[in-house]
């Protein structure tokens, strides 16, 4: 859509109107960028996790999602494998998905806010999310979801840019930039927790409501 045609039906009182999604205005150039940062990432030694992780973990998924969830950083099985969420606390995520009817690789990327595991899975230190920061926003700018879930209070944090309490950041619609942003549980504390699994569907249909507002 054109700036003319945007400023018009906005001072038509038609909006908000949504852009087009960059990757059909520029088909093409998207791939490169994911080839830069595939290439990128696994070299980056910015911070000191670089000496002990196994591998990088980009991401996986649909590059072309209206869904991205974002975690905190790879775990174990993550570093061993490559791909985010797939230990035991992924296994929930893939089923929280199916309650909505999405499945891991359609329609829905998967990132998180650390490329490298934190040793013993401690929480990653400002500086290290710091420095994968630009990774992420980088992700963020190519896939131009329709909705950003942000599954856990270290992933809600960092992308919202405040140190408020999960409890107090689920339940309503956030923004990064202006793409919304839904923030619930992460499932490794839904499986210490399952009472708090009702909280969690209730944040997912939020992500989904949200999601089909910016479809129409
Ligand atoms: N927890 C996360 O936040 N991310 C993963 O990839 C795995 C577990």
């Amino acid at each position: 859509m054109s700036e003319r045609r945007l400023a018009i039906l906005s001072e038509m009182g038609l909006a908000p109107v949504w852009r087009l999604r960059r990757r059909s205005e520029t088909p093409g150039t998207e791939e490169s960028d994911w080839t830069r940062l595939e290439r990128e990432v696994p070299a980056c030694t910015a911070c000191a996790l670089h000496k002990s992780r196994t591998q990088t973990v980009l991401g996986v998924g649909d590059r072309n999602a209206d869904w991205l969830l974002v975690g905190e950083a790879p775990g174990a099985e993550e570093d061993r494998l490559g791909e985010p969420f797939v230990g035991q606390a992924g296994r929930l995520l893939d089923n929280m998905l199916a309650a909505i009817g999405l499945a891991r690789g359609e329609n829905v990327y998967i990132a998180n806010v650390l490329k490298c595991r934190p040793p013993d899975n401690r929480d990653p230190r400002p500086d290290e999310a710091g420095n994968c920061e630009p990774f992420l926003r980088r992700q963020i700018a190519l896939i131009q979801p329709r909705v950003i879930l942000a599954v856990g209070r270290i992933a809600a944090q960092n992308l919202l840019k405040c140190d408020t309490p999960i409890g107090k950041l689920r339940g309503r619609v956030h923004r990064y930039g202006d793409i919304p942003l839904v923030v619930t549980y992460h499932p490794a504390y839904l499986l210490r927790s399952p009472g708090e699994k009702r909280k969690s569907w209730d944040d997912l249909r939020l992500a989904v409501a949200t999601a089909g507002e910016r479809a129409e």
